[in-house]
Protein backbone atom coordinates (compact mmCIF):
# COMPACT_ATOMS: atom_id res chain seq x y z
CA UNK A 1 0.00 0.00 0.00
CA UNK A 2 1.22 3.70 -0.50
CA UNK A 3 1.06 6.11 1.58
CA UNK A 4 -1.93 8.48 1.43
CA UNK A 5 -3.18 11.59 2.91
CA UNK A 6 -7.10 12.30 2.60
CA UNK A 7 -7.91 15.68 3.75
CA UNK A 8 -11.30 16.37 4.38
CA UNK A 9 -13.21 19.47 4.35
CA UNK A 10 -15.90 20.19 6.96
CA UNK A 11 -18.86 22.35 6.44
CA UNK A 12 -20.94 20.78 3.85
CA UNK A 13 -18.72 17.95 3.42
CA UNK A 14 -18.42 15.76 6.75
CA UNK A 15 -21.51 17.63 8.13
CA UNK A 16 -23.85 20.65 8.43
CA UNK A 17 -24.29 23.12 11.51
CA UNK A 18 -27.75 24.71 9.90
CA UNK A 19 -28.09 28.89 10.39
CA UNK A 20 -26.38 29.16 13.29
CA UNK A 21 -23.38 29.65 12.45
CA UNK A 22 -24.45 32.78 10.33
CA UNK A 23 -26.10 34.22 13.88
CA UNK A 24 -22.35 33.35 15.64
CA UNK A 25 -20.79 35.18 12.76
CA UNK A 26 -22.98 38.12 13.37
CA UNK A 27 -22.44 38.24 16.87
CA UNK A 28 -18.27 37.83 16.30
CA UNK A 29 -18.70 40.97 14.61
CA UNK A 30 -20.62 42.80 16.97
CA UNK A 31 -17.97 41.85 20.05
CA UNK A 32 -14.90 42.66 18.42
CA UNK A 33 -15.99 45.88 16.56
CA UNK A 34 -19.18 47.17 18.61
CA UNK A 35 -20.71 47.59 15.06
CA UNK A 36 -23.40 45.66 13.65
CA UNK A 37 -22.52 43.82 10.67
CA UNK A 38 -23.82 45.61 7.49
CA UNK A 39 -22.36 42.83 4.86
CA UNK A 40 -22.45 39.14 5.15
CA UNK A 41 -19.98 37.60 2.87
CA UNK A 42 -20.85 33.84 0.87
CA UNK A 43 -19.98 31.66 3.43
CA UNK A 44 -19.59 28.45 1.30
CA UNK A 45 -16.13 26.87 0.91
CA UNK A 46 -14.33 30.42 1.98
CA UNK A 47 -11.71 30.28 4.78
CA UNK A 48 -12.52 32.49 7.97
CA UNK A 49 -9.81 34.73 7.23
CA UNK A 50 -10.93 35.87 3.75
CA UNK A 51 -14.28 35.68 5.67
CA UNK A 52 -13.82 38.57 8.24
CA UNK A 53 -11.28 40.37 6.06
CA UNK A 54 -14.02 40.63 3.83
CA UNK A 55 -16.47 42.29 6.02
CA UNK A 56 -14.29 43.89 7.92
CA UNK A 57 -13.35 45.94 4.87
CA UNK A 58 -16.99 46.01 4.00
CA UNK A 59 -17.57 47.62 6.96
CA UNK A 60 -15.17 50.58 6.45
CA UNK A 61 -12.80 49.07 9.44
CA UNK A 62 -8.91 48.43 8.33
CA UNK A 63 -8.80 44.37 8.56
CA UNK A 64 -5.65 44.14 10.66
CA UNK A 65 -4.13 40.83 11.93
CA UNK A 66 -4.69 41.60 15.99
CA UNK A 67 -7.91 42.03 15.15
CA UNK A 68 -8.66 38.92 12.74
CA UNK A 69 -7.13 37.08 15.74
CA UNK A 70 -9.58 38.34 18.02
CA UNK A 71 -12.11 37.69 15.49
CA UNK A 72 -10.97 34.05 15.47
CA UNK A 73 -11.51 33.84 19.07
CA UNK A 74 -14.60 34.82 19.42
CA UNK A 75 -16.06 32.60 16.55
CA UNK A 76 -14.84 29.65 18.87
CA UNK A 77 -16.28 31.00 22.32
CA UNK A 78 -19.43 31.64 20.18
CA UNK A 79 -19.24 28.06 18.61
CA UNK A 80 -19.13 26.59 22.16
CA UNK A 81 -21.75 28.52 23.62
CA UNK A 82 -24.14 27.53 20.89
CA UNK A 83 -22.99 23.60 21.12
CA UNK A 84 -26.77 22.73 21.55
CA UNK A 85 -28.49 24.45 19.14
CA UNK A 86 -25.88 23.25 16.72
CA UNK A 87 -26.08 19.85 17.27
CA UNK A 88 -30.34 20.56 17.24
CA UNK A 89 -30.07 22.16 14.01
CA UNK A 90 -27.22 20.44 12.32
CA UNK A 91 -26.50 16.60 11.12
CA UNK A 92 -23.77 14.53 10.15
CA UNK A 93 -23.88 14.20 6.37
CA UNK A 94 -24.73 10.36 5.03
CA UNK A 95 -21.82 8.26 4.90
CA UNK A 96 -19.46 11.13 6.19
CA UNK A 97 -18.81 8.14 9.56
CA UNK A 98 -18.60 5.48 7.78
CA UNK A 99 -16.22 6.81 5.19
CA UNK A 100 -14.09 8.25 7.80
CA UNK A 101 -14.08 4.46 9.73
CA UNK A 102 -13.71 2.59 6.39
CA UNK A 103 -9.99 5.02 5.67
CA UNK A 104 -9.30 4.33 8.98
CA UNK A 105 -9.08 0.77 8.00
CA UNK A 106 -6.74 1.28 5.07
CA UNK A 107 -3.12 1.08 5.90
CA UNK A 108 -0.67 3.86 5.61
CA UNK A 109 -3.54 6.28 5.49
CA UNK A 110 -3.55 9.36 7.13
CA UNK A 111 -6.66 11.40 7.56
CA UNK A 112 -6.83 15.37 8.10
CA UNK A 113 -8.60 18.19 7.12
CA UNK A 114 -7.96 21.62 5.00
CA UNK A 115 -10.78 23.37 6.41
CA UNK A 116 -11.56 27.26 6.28
CA UNK A 117 -12.54 27.31 10.05
CA UNK A 118 -9.57 27.90 12.84
CA UNK A 119 -8.22 25.08 13.95
CA UNK A 120 -10.08 25.31 17.38
CA UNK A 121 -13.53 25.74 15.42
CA UNK A 122 -12.86 22.76 13.30
CA UNK A 123 -12.21 20.18 16.44
CA UNK A 124 -15.03 21.47 18.41
CA UNK A 125 -17.55 21.22 15.15
CA UNK A 126 -16.56 17.72 14.58
CA UNK A 127 -16.78 17.10 17.99
CA UNK A 128 -20.23 17.99 18.50
CA UNK A 129 -20.90 15.11 15.79
CA UNK A 130 -18.58 12.69 17.41
CA UNK A 131 -15.99 12.75 14.15
CA UNK A 132 -13.19 13.33 15.46
CA UNK A 133 -11.03 10.06 16.51
CA UNK A 134 -9.79 9.25 12.65
CA UNK A 135 -8.29 12.75 12.12
CA UNK A 136 -5.22 13.96 13.07
CA UNK A 137 -5.68 17.71 13.60
CA UNK A 138 -2.18 18.16 14.84
CA UNK A 139 -2.12 18.60 10.87
CA UNK A 140 -4.25 19.41 8.28
CA UNK A 141 -4.78 23.41 7.27
CA UNK A 142 -6.76 25.96 8.64
CA UNK A 143 -8.99 29.29 8.29
CA UNK A 144 -6.10 30.82 11.08
CA UNK A 145 -3.54 30.25 9.17
CA UNK A 146 -4.42 31.98 5.34
CA UNK A 147 -7.27 33.41 3.47
CA UNK A 148 -6.37 31.90 0.44
CA UNK A 149 -7.34 28.13 0.24
CA UNK A 150 -4.71 26.69 -1.80
CA UNK A 151 -2.58 27.62 0.92
CA UNK A 152 -4.00 25.59 3.49
CA UNK A 153 -3.84 22.70 1.46
CA UNK A 154 -0.09 23.70 0.69
CA UNK A 155 0.56 24.03 4.78
CA UNK A 156 -1.76 20.39 5.56
CA UNK A 157 0.67 18.29 3.23
CA UNK A 158 4.08 20.22 4.41
CA UNK A 159 2.94 19.41 7.98
CA UNK A 160 1.29 15.20 7.27
CA UNK A 161 5.15 15.13 5.50
CA UNK A 162 6.79 16.16 7.95
CA UNK A 163 5.11 14.68 11.25
CA UNK A 164 4.51 11.15 9.97
CA UNK A 165 8.32 11.57 7.96
CA UNK A 166 6.70 10.78 4.03
CA UNK A 167 7.06 12.77 0.91
CA UNK A 168 2.81 12.98 0.21
CA UNK A 169 2.72 14.64 -2.94
CA UNK A 170 0.76 14.25 -6.19
CA UNK A 171 -2.04 11.82 -5.96
CA UNK A 172 -0.90 10.14 -2.72
CA UNK A 173 -3.10 13.24 -1.36
CA UNK A 174 -6.46 13.60 -1.87
CA UNK A 175 -8.64 16.76 -0.92
CA UNK A 176 -13.17 15.64 -0.21
CA UNK A 177 -14.99 19.04 -0.45
CA UNK A 178 -18.39 20.36 -1.51
CA UNK A 179 -17.25 23.39 -3.23
CA UNK A 180 -14.80 24.43 -6.66
CA UNK A 181 -12.84 26.63 -4.31
CA UNK A 182 -11.86 23.15 -2.50
CA UNK A 183 -11.42 21.44 -5.86
CA UNK A 184 -9.36 24.55 -7.41
CA UNK A 185 -6.86 25.12 -4.10
CA UNK A 186 -6.22 21.01 -4.72
CA UNK A 187 -5.39 21.32 -7.92
CA UNK A 188 -3.01 24.30 -7.07
CA UNK A 189 -1.32 21.95 -5.50
CA UNK A 190 -1.05 19.25 -7.87
CA UNK A 191 -2.64 17.12 -5.75
CA UNK A 192 -6.17 15.12 -6.29
CA UNK A 193 -9.39 17.14 -5.67
CA UNK A 194 -13.08 14.71 -4.93
CA UNK A 195 -16.14 16.79 -5.04
CA UNK A 196 -18.95 15.47 -3.40
CA UNK A 197 -22.21 17.59 -4.19
CA UNK A 198 -23.95 18.21 -0.47
CA UNK A 199 -23.32 21.61 -0.66
CA UNK A 200 -24.99 24.53 -2.46
CA UNK A 201 -22.50 23.40 -5.62
CA UNK A 202 -23.99 21.10 -8.31
CA UNK A 203 -22.06 18.08 -9.39
CA UNK A 204 -22.29 19.88 -13.08
CA UNK A 205 -20.25 23.23 -10.83
CA UNK A 206 -17.74 20.70 -9.34
CA UNK A 207 -16.98 19.09 -12.64
CA UNK A 208 -16.60 22.63 -14.28
CA UNK A 209 -13.88 23.19 -11.21
CA UNK A 210 -12.04 20.50 -12.90
CA UNK A 211 -12.85 18.00 -10.37
CA UNK A 212 -10.78 14.49 -10.82
CA UNK A 213 -14.67 12.69 -9.19
CA UNK A 214 -17.50 13.88 -8.37
CA UNK A 215 -20.03 11.98 -5.91
CA UNK A 216 -23.47 12.79 -5.24
CA UNK A 217 -22.92 12.00 -1.39
CA UNK A 218 -20.65 9.99 1.12
CA UNK A 219 -23.02 7.06 0.87
CA UNK A 220 -21.28 4.65 -1.27
CA UNK A 221 -18.51 3.84 1.30
CA UNK A 222 -17.19 1.79 -1.33
CA UNK A 223 -17.45 4.19 -4.18
CA UNK A 224 -16.50 6.86 -1.55
CA UNK A 225 -12.85 4.92 -1.39
CA UNK A 226 -12.90 4.10 -5.24
CA UNK A 227 -13.07 7.88 -6.07
CA UNK A 228 -10.13 8.61 -3.58
CA UNK A 229 -8.18 5.59 -3.94
CA UNK A 230 -8.56 5.23 -7.67
CA UNK A 231 -8.90 1.54 -7.10
MG1 LIG B 1 -17.46 22.99 2.60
Amino acid sequence: MTDRLVLWDIDRTLIKTGGVTVDIFRAAFREVTGEDLTHLPDLGGRTDHDLITEALTAQGIAPDEALIRQFFVALTEGLRSRRDDIVASGCVLPGAGAALAAFAEVPKLVQSVVTGNVRETAYEKLSMFGLTDRIDFAVGGYGCDDGRRATLVRLAVERASQAYGRGYAGDRVIVIGDTPHDIVGAHANGVRAIGVATGRSTTDDLVAAGADMVLASLVDTDAVLRAALGT
